[in-house]
């Protein structure tokens, strides 16, 4: 369609005028941002049919990772990358007097996420194609993403959000393949050649129609599609009122639950999993079908991932296909299904586990139910058998108990694979939160390390530290990041230190630019960027850092002047209904308009906080970073990929041994990390032991009382009784994430960390083994290890370009 700058631009010319009806010179720039969205769309399309192509002929096994939240973000930079096109472009539309830059800033970020799942399935999407795998994603076409944040007198406002408000230029409405979804009614069952036969007739269909996405590799000629899905009313609506059924329907595809851990317990929430699940698998098995026609082979020809519980009705979805559908038996059916599916585990907080009401499972899906209660039935004969009289057990295990449909019991029983997403998460799985699973289930358990992709992350989003790299060591490192450990050898480069240093100023000078244009705020960038961003949560600490900035308040107007000038800098959003986090949402704000202020201060310290924390803001700040601040109560943060971000960009670790943060001090070494506080196994033990007294820090160290109290004592003016309940959950409910306890040896740390960074060199000498350290954490590592050893799927035959 287009292989110079000549004819890039010629079509470029008339797309525009044909698609706007406008005259270049009268054309916004969001008419060109789309214009060239399209040709790029069209560009990727050839490779695209040759792939799906190709996997039909060739019999290849086919991965589909089944996600209720793909986090994107902006997508133009990345294909235009990926497909090789990017110089082109770039300079065909300067001739035209034309920024690239200006045009992406008119693409809206896809949000369809809350955070770190979400946003691992999109970089695992990214690895897949670039290598060459086939590999799939299934997801939802919410209308609106993840709410946008504006906070107004320091509280956070929540908006919807509009992605699609113009369209959205890289999807094809795929109508004909549309596929009708049941809910309510009831189950007839009869007999058939001397077997039962169940029916579901529905109370009520449901059609999802699919948008289907290019998800195009870093320049190879694979092409791998990203199916979302989109609920209509049902050409046959059985409903009696129209208007209400229209409404209740495109409900479903309407809002992504903007809650991160919890899980409310809406209908609607169970209807958007099944939803998702029955088009995915339709789909799947409809293409199946067409290939290879014989269901006994599926399992040999499909791997279906389902990532945390969410999409865990797979299974008896599954079930349900082959064995009223296929006319299966049940145990054929049931090795079928475990042998295809395997599940990814992201949380061990207890309220984050989905447990769904009988009461409302059993009326919204009668036929699934039935099946859930039959592999429930089958699995506690089977742990009867293993472990006889020991019904405390089995209860506890059971997949069905108390009432409620447990979907990780579900998953478990269900699937070949359970995998954590780093090494200690893993290990608490197997030892403590799934102890019995791991004793019934060994060999089930591994661990798949979250990654994320360097091309997103290094190479697109800082481009100059990408060249660096480059012109030391050869491109390599972009299709092979594990070779930026050949970085290392610079460490004693001075002339590539003082480098490293002059792209983080320059950096960090951009995301200046952007906290002035957002809040007003200057902000001086020989100080430190220090810098945590991350949805928002009680266990991951944000209270920690905003505790110990107030600390150093206090430390400068008692006149210490020994401070190295540090700029703290916040992005997070929080659960609309998550009280305590829009409580220290507040409390940063209040804390920031405190120092920001006050004139002894400000010279020292600055607090930032940037509103509407998303993916194409994050690609501004972790270049820009000093310190990346991952300090969670360990054993909370099942992995976190931000801390991955931060570290290939260069910033320095203060964190806690949580995580993946364990594996990044493996990587890095002690001397280039500064970890603090608590292990993982000292905060279990205090949770049995109960020995934790949070007002034994409190009376014991005067930083401490001096903050609380300063939290209420009216050292904010205009806070009144604001910031109360935080003061309580310190104090009256005894610190639940060990802020207090943790408190001392986190000061320690980070004057340990300003004191390096006064050593120029020696601190890019640090940051320079961050960035080499980095490569086992790109999601192409993470994404063979799960090729090689839960799919069994490999690359396709294709040769690079
Ligand atoms: C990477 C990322 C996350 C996850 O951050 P953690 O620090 O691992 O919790 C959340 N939101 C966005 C926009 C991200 O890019």
């Amino acid at each position: 369609m287009f292989s110079d700058k000549e004819e890039f631009k010629e079509v470029f010319l008339t797309r525009l005028e044909m698609t706007s009806g406008k005259s270049f010179p009268d054309s916004t720039k969001r008419d060109q941002y789309q214009t060239l969205g399209h040709m790029v769309r069209e560009y990727v399309s050839m490779n695209w049919i040759n792939t799906n192509e190709r996997s039909r002929m060739i019999k290849q096994k086919q991965v589909y990772y089944l996600s209720i939240e793909f986090l994107l973000g902006r997508l133009l930079r990345n294909n235009l990358l990926n497909l090789g096109i990017h110089k082109v472009v770039e300079e065909g539309l300067q001739d035209l007097g034309i920024e690239l830059g200006d045009l992406e800033e008119s693409e809206p970020d896809a949000g369809l996420g809350n955070g770190g799942l979400g946003r691992l399935a999109a970089c695992f999407l990214d690895s897949l194609a670039s290598l060459d795998l086939p590999g799939h994603g299934c997801g939802i076409r919410y209308k609106h993403g993840l709410f946008e944040q504006k906070i107004v007198d320091g509280y956070q406002v929540e908006l919807p959000e509009q992605w699609l408000r113009h369209g959205n230029v890289w999807e094809i409405r795929k109508a004909d393949s549309a596929v009708e979804i049941p809910f309510w009614g009831r189950v007839e069952c009869s007999e058939e050649e001397g077997r039962l036969v169940f029916r579901h007739l529905p109370g009520e269909t449901v059609t999802a129609v699919p948008y289907d996405m290019p998800v195009a590799g870093y320049q190879t000629e694979t092409v791998n599609t990203l199916r979302l899905w989109s609920a209509e009313p049902s050409p046959f609506p059985q409903h009696k009122n129209i208007m209400q059924y229209k409404r209740e329907t495109e409900l479903i595809s309407e809002f992504l639950y903007p809650d991160d851990t919890h899980d409310e317990g809406k209908i609607l929430r169970l209807k958007q999993q099944y939803f998702l699940v029955s088009a995915s698998i339709r789909s799947i098995i409809e293409s199946f079908k067409k290939q290879h026609g014989n269901m006994k082979d599926f399992n040999q020809f499909i791997s279906i991932h389902i990532n945390d519980t969410h999409p865990v009705l797979a299974i008896p979805e599954l079930m349900r296909i082959l064995v009223d559908e296929e006319k299966m038996a049940w145990e054929e059916a049931w090795d079928i299904t475990v042998s295809t599916i395997s599940y990814t585990n992201h949380t061990t907080l207890s309220e984050a586990l989905e447990k769904w009401p009988i009461r409302l499972f059993q009326p919204l899906l009668p036929r699934i139910f039935m099946i859930a209660e039959e592999i429930n039935k089958r699995f506690c004969l089977k742990l009867e058998e293993k472990y006889p009289g020991d019904w405390e057990r089995i209860r506890s295990m059971a997949i069905i108990s108390d009432g409620e449909v447990k979907m990780a019991h579900l998953a478990l029983a269900g699937s070949h694979s359970v995998n954590g997403v780093a090494a200690l998460h893993t290990e608490i799985l197997k030892h403590r939160e799934m102890k019995q699973f791991y004793e019934l289930y060994p060999e089930k358990f591994n661990n798949k390390t979250n990654g994320i992709t360097h091309r997103r992350w290094l190479l697109n989003s800082n481009p100059r530290l990408a060249g660096l790299i480059s012109e030391a060591i050869g491109p390599g490192w972009i299709k092979e990041p594990q070779r930026l450990g050949e970085m290392a050898k610079f460490a004693e480069d001075s002339s590539m230190l003082l480098e490293l240093e002059l792209i983080k100023e320059e950096n960090k000078q951009r995301l200046a630019r952007r906290v002035k244009q957002q809040t007003g705020l200057s902000i001086d960038t020989s100080s430190i960027f220090d810098i945590q961003v991350k949805r928002l949560h009680a266990y991951k600490r944000q209270l920690l850092n905003v505790l110990h900035i107030m600390h150093m308040y206090n430390r400068i107007k008692e006149g210490d002047s020994h401070i190295q000038p540090r700029t703290f800098i916040f992005g997070a959003k929080a659960s609309p209904g998550y009280y305590y986090a829009k409580k220290i949402i507040k409390l940063i704000n209040t804390v920031a308009e405190k120092v920001n202020n006050d004139p002894a201060a400000n010279k020292l310290i600055k607090v930032v906080f940037l509103e509407n924390y998303r993916v194409s803001l994050a690609e501004e700040i972790f270049p820009a970073a000093d310190i990346s601040e991952q300090i969670s109560t360990a054993s909370k943060e099942a992995s976190g990929t931000g801390n991955m971000k931060f570290m290939m960009n260069g910033a320095l670790t203060v964190g806690t041994l949580d995580g993946a943060n364990v594996e990044i001090l493996e990587r890095v070494g002690e001397e280039n990390i500064f970890i603090f506080g608590l292990a993982a196994e000292e905060v279990l033990r205090y949770q049995q032991n109960g020995e934790y007294r949070s007002m034994d820090y409190y009376h014991l160290d005067k930083r401490i009382s001096t903050i609380i109290n300063q939290l209420t004592n009216g050292f904010f003016p205009y806070a009144g009784d604001e910031f109360e309940s935080i003061a309580d959950s310190l104090l009256m409910h005894n610190d639940q994430y060990f802020v207090l306890r943790d408190f001392d040896s986190y000061a320690a740390i980070q004057k340990q960390a300003a004191n390096a960074y006064g050593d120029r060199l020696g601190w890019q000498r640090k940051s320079l083994m961050n960035i080499a350290a980095s490569g086992h954490f790109s999601s192409d590592r993470t994404i063979r290890e799960y090729a090689e050893e839960i799919w069994h799927i490999q690359p396709a035959a294709s040769h690079s370009k």
